[in-house]
Formats: C-alpha cells, sequence, structure tokens
C-alpha cells in the first residue's frame, strides 16, 4: 500500500486491515461496525473520510451495492482489472482483462466501434462455496 510514515493516521490502518482481512466489497457503516468491535474508537464520519481518501489515492476500490450505497474493498484500481464476485460469501476475486483484448478487436471489425475503456463485473460462487 505504499504508506508513508508522515501521512499514516490510526484510522487509516485500522480500516485498511479490516478491509485486507475480509476481501469483500463493506459500506462504511460495516467497517464502523467491525472497527467499534475490535476495540476502535473512531466515529462514521472519520470513516467516511478515511474510506474518501483511500479511494482518491487508488487504494481502495468503490462499487454501489443493490441499494446504491457505497461499498469499498481493498485494491488497486490503477491497475486495471475486473472483479469476480462470490454471490454467497461476498468475497472478491481480482481477475485480468486480457480476454477484453478480442472482444475489443471485434467491436471494431463488426461494428467500427473503438472502445477507450470498460467496466465489468463477473458474479458466481468462489471456489470455497461451490
Ligand atoms: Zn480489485
Ligand atoms: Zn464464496
Ligand atoms: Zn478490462
Amino acid at each position: 500500500m505504499g504508506a508513508r510514515a508522515d501521512y499514516v493516521t490510526r484510522p487509516r490502518e485500522w480500516i485498511a486491515s479490516i478491509l485486507s482481512r475480509e476481501q469483500r466489497f463493506l459500506s462504511a457503516a460495516e467497517i464502523h461496525r467491525a472497527l467499534k468491535r475490535a476495540g476502535a474508537r473512531v466515529s462514521l464520519s472519520t470513516v467516511y473520510r478515511t474510506l474518501d481518501r483511500l479511494h482518491t489515492k487508488g487504494d481502495v476500490t468503490a462499487r454501489a451495492d443493490g441499494e446504491g450505497e457505497a461499498t469499498y474493498m481493498l485494491c488497486e484500481p490503477a491497475h486495471h482489472h475486473h472483479h469476480a464476485i462470490c454471490g454467497e460469501c461476498g468475497r472478491v476475486e481480482d481477475v485480468d482483462c486480457a480476454a477484453m483484448e478480442q472482444f475489443a478487436e471485434s467491436m471494431r471489425a463488426l461494428h467500427g466501434f473503438e472502445l477507450n475503456g470498460h467496466s465489468l463485473e463477473f458474479f458466481g460462487l468462489c471456489r470455497s462455496c461451490r
């Protein structure tokens, strides 16, 4: 995560450690609950602020859940990849994007459409829930 000593705050370390343990998308409220369970004294607004900062820095990725609430997960959005999300336990796998090369090629050939970006999520069951 490239933590710089002068910029590391405790809430940030706590939040990062919760996210790295869970490996799934969590809302600010869920993170706040987990922190309280672990005995950390931090306000919900601090959690929001810290998540926002981590997101801006590119240390966490965000997505809206089914109800439109923002949820967060530790990963490197700067490195282009996709997410395979388990419908059972919620665990998220980072998936490489190589297969999209061919798709982009056929979009160009069949539709004359030049892709300059895409976003994809995969849903199913992970290894341990299958
Ligand atoms: Zn990821
Ligand atoms: Zn699972
Ligand atoms: Zn891709």
